[in-house]
């Protein structure tokens, strides 16, 4: 089971990805946890392999722009060199651009290991600010919440047509209650996995 999950901030794609590994004992690799836990653990420089890139990532985090592609793929291939993703996983949050999508094909593709399908998470921009809003999160101004969507349309919505066109996006409706999310993905998901 290798899934990967797309979608705006406040689509409930972590929350999903977290319930889903739990039920199928698979690791859910979500980019926001790997990239403050690399940061608190002061090695952000290390794995970008770049001093200034690792030092750049932080306040890009606060600003709400992406981190250095070069820094994330470097934290990608880190993770699928953990034994515990041998029998799957979810990707959360990675790829979110173009070039990092390119980079998973060529990541997977060493490791013989290709993705299955890619799970869309529908929300209209509306719904998406409000949960935002609600959930409270500490530095999760409304200017911030917006300048993250600003860089999800411009940067990450591309990927829904790359991989609608690689026909192994499957979308769901977001805006639905998380448990009606979990047995949507869980139907749609379930009969490929056991093929
Ligand atoms: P959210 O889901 O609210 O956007 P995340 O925890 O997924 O929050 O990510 C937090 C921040 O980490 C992002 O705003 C971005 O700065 C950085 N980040 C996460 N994933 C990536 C990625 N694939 N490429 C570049 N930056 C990323």
């Amino acid at each position: 089971m290798r899934l990967v999950f797309l979608g705006p901030s406040g689509s409930g794609k972590s929350t999903q990805a977290a319930s889903l590994a739990a039920r199928w004992r698979i690791p859910s690799l979500s980019t926001g946890d790997l990239l403050r836990d690399a940061m608190a653990k002061g090695r952000l420089e290390t794995i970008a392999a770049h001093s200034d890139l690792g030092k750049q990532a932080q306040a890009q985090m606060e600003a709400g722009e992406l981190v250095p592609d070069q820094l994330m793929v470097g934290l990608m291939r880190e993770s699928f060199g953990a034994p515990a993703t041998q029998h799957g996983w979810i990707l959360d949050g990675f790829p979110r651009n173009l070039a990092q999508s390119q980079a998973l094909d060529t990541l997977l593709q060493i490791m013989g290991q290709p993705y299955g399908q890619v799970v869309y998470f529908d929300v209209p921009e509306n719904k998406l600010v409000d949960r935002m809003l609600k959930r409270g999160r500490q530095n999760d101004s409304e200017d911030l919440i917006r300048q993250r969507l600003q860089v999800y349309n411009e940067q990450t919505v591309p990927l829904i047509d790359f991989y609608r066109r690689r026909q192994c996006l499957v979308e769901i409706d977001g805006s639905l209650s998380p448990q009606e999310i979990t047995d949507a993905i869980s139907s749609v998901i379930k009969p490929l996995a056991i093929v």
